[in-house]
């Protein structure tokens, strides 16, 4: 198919140009202005209209969709930790197949409605774990889109939980991907995992050679508990369950130390910066100028990465920041690197296209 007089924005670099594309089997093959058209070829006039990049998603919970509009409890949230006992751990208990069927349905929507092809999903649903993820696959590929998803391994739920937690991440994954999703491993956060589960995500992650997926220093409580419990800072103790590596996903990371943030990074894992959630649960903003390998997650606020980069720029401005275009852009493209090295290694000619024209 041949798609003429668009306006081509790319992120990477940043820049805008008029032209013609070629997609060629589901490839960009061509861009170029005035293309010629083939015999075999369908062309399309776009006149004028913006094509864009598919942004990713980097951390949301699709299974929270069907809350947006809902009343929160009458009395007020002292704690993040209060947040999630009084909102949000009764309501994903409260989900069954076919609520979460809706919600992963509505979130999918709303992610391709906001440009997004790639959600990296992060989901609980304590009292529907078995074949809760092959519902969410179903939801997500009739919307068409990608996704990475994964089932939140917790000791929240007692043990029974825990281990059906670990098995519904387990059959995923020997499931095998499709064209459209993958499996990762996933985790709630340090204070809700023991020694052991540490340790029996640690083999799964291992097994499977899966990337691994977990909230880390969301809020202080977090970063607390783990030195009082544990006597180690979070990046140490993730590191010695073998959970810190290549394509780890360390979603928000606001309370981690520059040192911490370093270890991270230099061993392969990403942060996902989250800036709307944390300004909504007010655990505070988190240390974007140590962010190398960083990409952007709405964390179910809503599908929409474009509104969160804009106030991952407007945080960064309020930082004092003179780099925040740039610098929110990074985090545009950081999702795009990420979801290479962890789920989709482009085909080699995919990196081949020629230069837009200025
Ligand atoms: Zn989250």
């Amino acid at each position: 198919m041949l798609l003429r007089n668009a306006v081509l924005a790319t992120l990477d670099p940043a820049r805008v140009a008029s032209g013609d594309l070629r997609v060629d089997g589901g490839s960009i093959s061509d861009r170029a202005p005035g293309l010629a058209a083939r015999d075999d070829e369908d062309v399309l006039d776009l006149e004028g209209a913006l094509v864009l990049p598919g942004f990713v998603n980097a951390h949301t919970h699709l299974y929270s969709a069907l809350a947006r509009g809902m009343p929160g409890p009458k009395v007020p949230l002292r704690s993040f930790v209060e947040i999630l006992e009084r909102v949000w751990w009764r309501l994903d208990r409260a989900l069954d197949e076919e609520t979460l069927r809706l919600s992963a349905l509505a979130g999918a929507i709303d992610a391709a409605l906001s440009g997004v092809t790639l959600v990296v999903d992060h989901h609980a649903s304590p009292s529907a774990i078995p074949g809760s993820l092959d519902t969410l696959q179903r939801a997500v590929e009739e919307v068409g889109l990608r996704s990475v998803l994964c089932y939140e391994v917790t000791d929240r739920n007692g043990p029974e939980g825990r281990d059906l937690g670990l098995e519904e991440s387990r059959r995923f994954l020997a499931s095998g991907p499709t064209s459209l999703t993958r499996g990762m491993v996933g985790a709630h956060a340090s204070f809700t995992l023991s020694e052991e589960t540490m340790e029996r995500l640690g083999v799964l992650v291992e097994e499977a050679d899966a990337p691994f997926h977990i909230h880390v220093a969301e809020d202080p409580a977090d970063v607390e508990d783990c030195w009082h419990r544990y006597g180690v800072g979070l990046v140490e103790r993730l590191g010695g369950h073998r959970l810190l590596r290549p394509s780890s996903l360390l979603a928000h990371g606001v309370h981690l130390e520059p040192a911490e943030l370093e270890e991270a990074q230099d061993r392969g894992a990403w942060l996902i910066h989250n800036p709307r959630s944390n300004m909504n649960n007010d655990v505070g903003y988190a240390p974007t100028y140590a962010f190398r390998r960083a990409a952007l997650g709405t964390d179910g606020m809503d599908g929409d990465v474009l509104a969160e980069a804009r106030v991952a720029y407007l945080k960064l401005r309020e930082a004092g920041r003179d780099d925040a275009v740039p610098a929110a852009l990074r985090f545009m493209t950081g999702g795009h690197r990420l979801a290479t090295e962890t789920a989709w290694p482009p085909v080699a000619e995919r990196r081949c296209l020629p230069p837009v024209a200025q």
